[in-house]
């Protein structure tokens, strides 16, 4: 066996083949592939989920159901894309009707809300190794249509940073789950993190101005950190900017950091713009109300040359002791 790697290693030492192709793309790194076919411009994702890694094993498969196909479409809302169509890849130990019907039920309002629809896929009966359980995942790849595409890439030094909704909260639902903290994941944080909503009109509205953005899957300062990386830039963040929600605002400030600045699985929006666009993106946040308030958009940073700084209100820097979620980091193998 040879050494372990992190995933950002292991795809650009093995999968970056870099042979040109015969569509204009923009290659790996990216929420989202950007393919130019003719006129139009499409944005293409694949995303996984696997029973124990990003459902727990007794999970309502109406969510497991919603969820799969939420999280692609919140990676087409990072490319500004509007959803076309999606293919399902089953990998299943079982074919229980029961679970089925649950899981396809949920799959299908998602499907439905976003005018998504299911063209094709595969199925694949998986088989137990050993006295370890049969794999068990759900991979989906959804179509989306462009105008531009957002990426990763082209955050300008003295741009904003902003991020959509309340980050923190799925983690915070994880971790009362599994009984890591105490407390009740209330019917709100379990939404959070098994209903999670993509910011599909929102990443199309960024696509006309946005310099950079992606979607909060493995942590704000993950997601934040492709960004920088992909762009060659650096940021300054103001921490406790972040908006919070109170179940997590109840929690030790140390708690609170870590849901915010590592937890993952939120899907919401981390983007960079220019400040010209301040007053357009907090008109756009009063006229989207969600549950009769104004869309929360919150300004909580500047994009710098170079480095990560973090924060306090105060200015002081804050020790950045805290990562987001690699697969395949040392401390999650
Ligand atoms: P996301 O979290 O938005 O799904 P990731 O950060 O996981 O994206 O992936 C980073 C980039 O690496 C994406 O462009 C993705 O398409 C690409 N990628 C991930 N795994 C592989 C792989 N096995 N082969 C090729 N590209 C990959
Ligand atoms: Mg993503």
């Amino acid at each position: 066996m040879g050494p372990c790697l992190s995933e950002t290693e292991l795809i650009s030492r093995f999968f970056n083949f870099n042979i040109p192709g015969q569509w204009p793309t923009q290659g790996i790194g990216d929420d989202c592939a950007i393919i130019q076919v003719g006129n139009r411009r499409l944005a293409v994702t694949t995303d996984t989920v696997a029973s124990g890694t990003h459902f727990l094993p007794n999970a309502d498969p109406y969510t497991v159901g919603k969820k799969s196909l939420a999280v692609n479409l919140s990676d087409l809302a990072a490319a500004g894309a509007d959803p076309r169509c999606f293919f399902l890849a089953l990998s299943l130990p079982k074919s229980d009707s029961s679970w089925l019907e649950a899981f396809s039920r949920g799959l299908y309002e998602c499907a439905k809300e976003f005018a998504c629809p299911l063209i094709g896929g595969d199925t694949t009966k998986t088989a137990k190794i050993g006295h370890s359980q049969a794999p068990f995942s759900i991979t989906i790849t959804a179509i989306g249509e462009v105008e531009r595409g957002l990426t990763r890439q082209g955050a300008q030094i003295g741009d904003d940073i902003w991020v959509s909704g309340t980050v923190g909260d799925a983690y915070l639902a994880l971790m009362l789950r599994t009984g890591q903290w105490t407390g009740t994941c209330d019917s709100y944080l379990a939404a959070a993190m098994d209903t999670p909503v993509p910011r599909v009109a929102l990443g199309q509205f960024l696509s006309h101005f946005a310099t950079a953005c992606a979607d909060i899957s493995d942590g704000f300062l993950k997601d934040l950190g492709n960004i920088l990386v992909r762009s060659n830039v650096g940021a300054e963040v103001y921490v406790d900017r972040l908006a919070v929600s109170p179940q997590l605002a109840r929690r030790t400030q140390e708690e609170r950091r870590q849901a915010q600045l590592a937890g993952g699985d939120d899907y919401e929006l981390v983007w960079t713009a220019p400040e010209s666009a301040r007053q357009r993106i907090i008109d756009y946040a009063q006229k989207c109300q969600e549950n009769g308030q104004p869309l929360l958009l919150t300004r909580v940073g500047k994009v710098v040359s170079s480095g990560l700084k973090l924060l306090n209100n105060d200015g002081g820097e804050i020790q950045n002791t805290f990562y987001g979620f690699d697969h395949f980091a040392q401390e999650n193998v």
